[in-house]
């Protein structure tokens, strides 16, 4: 094995971080993100060598030169095998175009996908004997059932989920307050921001000092190099390999996570032509890439896609990293990007509620394709770019499904006339007990609660 890969901080204060490390600390000290140092080669010869292989099989390849240092092979190809038992579907659509469904694991979102090898990979850095890691984590729908899934029954850890009662549908609380064991959920009587706000304060709160507190968020490089594996899995899949040939992806995008998680894949060799940068009517990418002018949009706007609803995306900073500037984490360009490199990667476009909603109506109507809000932006980004004259209009281009369209069964009825049919994952939900504390937004009964169930005294 060459030297492990080592990870560094956007912000440039800190560098040497094994991943273990990297994973236990989350935002860097100096409140930058994590990146890689360097990225591993990913050759034509490999990618041949990896074609008709599973999708754990590609994860263990893909990941292994990040977790060399960390985990034995033996280790984390089980880790691989463990976390990825479902299934992968790519379906064609046309000719030349598909869609990657990323919406088949235990809480039908593509977070699945990151947060399970996250949860594996913390899960074995924690020794037996040590206080519990308690994961908090302040949701607002997704990232809570996500993040508790991952985590649930890994011995060692403790999970607190901390979500609006008024904000998240019957099947979003559902999906998280069912599942018991070390997973505790408060039920706050609030905004998803009193809860970020509450959980913010338990972190930096001195007089829990004893407690091992981590945030699971999307800025942990856990949550990130998951993320690149699937853009190398479905071009095994579809693409001449053999040949090199190139392929088009489309990314429906909030806080960029899952976008750079394929610019990793990029990196690394994988011959990608164009990423087509999908994002809701938050269209502050795309202007920044139009203009070279950053500008938040406060508050975020409300759109169907509502898991795309960032007005500020948190890993905004690594895309403009890997481009060689520097962003911060309150999105001040200290040192623009290379602009013209970043256009020729990546292609960003806006589609707004009403495209949203004609594009799930008309996969339906001519295609027989089931979209939910946040795949159908993705999908109607990369018929703009395909008609865009930037590339051939049959080009091998593939869209990404972040959800499954079950999650959102009133919009999809009313747009295709049809009932999505429940993923297993979901179904079993309805006949499943619930339990769930209900808390104000008062920071002191927090931490109260959580100095009571994982502090010395408990
Ligand atoms: C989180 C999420 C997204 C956005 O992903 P980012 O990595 O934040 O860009 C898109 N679709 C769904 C369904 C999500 O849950």
């Amino acid at each position: 094995m060459t030297d492990p890969i080592l990870f560094r901080s956007t912000n440039g204060g800190a560098g040497g971080y094994s991943l273990g490390r990297a994973l236990l600390t989350g935002q860097a000290p100096d409140r930058g993100l994590f990146m890689p140092e360097r990225f591993p080669p990913l050759t034509r010869a490999q990618l041949v060598g990896m074609v008709g292989k599973s999708y754990p099989q590609v994860a263990f390849a893909v990941l292994r030169p990040y977790a060399a240092d960390q985990f034995d092979d033996e280790t984390l190809r089980a880790m691989c095998d463990d976390a990825y038992d479902y299934e992968v579907p790519i379906e064609r659509v046309e000719r030349r175009r598909h869609l990657l469904r990323l919406d088949m694991g235990p809480t039908a979102s593509f977070k699945d996908f990151a947060a399970r090898m996250m949860g594996r990979m913390i899960g074995r850095l924690v020794r037996p004997g040590d206080s519990p890691l308690v994961v908090l984590t302040a949701t607002s729908g997704d990232t809570g059932s996500a993040v508790a899934q991952a985590f649930a029954g890994v011995p060692g850890i403790e999970v607190m989920v901390l979500f609006p009662i008024a904000e998240v549908s019957d099947r979003q609380r559902k999906q998280m307050t069912t599942i018991g064991g070390n997973v505790c959920t408060l039920a706050v009587e609030g905004k998803f921001d009193d809860c970020q706000a509450m959980a913010k304060r338990a972190f930096s709160d001195p007089r829990l000092a004893e407690v091992r507190l981590t945030s699971a968020n999307s800025i942990n490089i856990g949550r990130l190099l998951p993320q690149s594996v699937y853009y190398v899995y479905a071009y095994l899949r579809l693409a001449d390999v053999a040949a090199g040939e190139p392929v088009v992806f489309s990314v429906p995008s909030g806080n960029f996570g899952d976008l750079c998680g394929g610019l990793l894949a990029l990196r690394a060799g994988l011959p990608v032509r164009r990423f087509v940068v999908a994002t809701n009517a938050n269209d502050e990418v795309p202007r920044f890439f139009a203009t070279g002018r950053y500008e938040k949009i406060v508050p975020s706007r409300v759109c169907l896609s509502n898991a795309m609803n960032v007005g500020h995306p948190s890993n905004l900073a690594r895309v403009v990293d890997l481009y060689g500037g520097h962003m911060d984490e309150a999105g001040t360009l200290h040192r623009p990007p290379d602009m013209t490199r970043l256009r020729h990667d990546m292609w960003a476009v806006s589609i707004d509620d009403e495209e949203t909603r004609s594009t799930i109506a008309a996969a339906w109507r001519e295609k027989r394709v089931l979209l939910e809000p946040h795949g159908a932006v993705g999908w109607a980004a990369l018929g703009r770019f395909c008609a865009s004259g930037e590339v051939e209009p049959d080009a091998l281009a593939v869209s990404l499904e972040t959800a499954h369209p079950a999650k959102f069964p009133e919009q999809i009825r009313d747009l295709t006339g049809v009932d999505p049919a429940l993923p297993p994952a979901l179904a079993a939900l309805e006949a499943k007990a619930e339990s769930y504390e209900r808390i104000g937004v008062d920071y002191e009964p927090l931490r109260e609660i959580i100095a009571a169930r994982y502090g010395r005294g408990r």
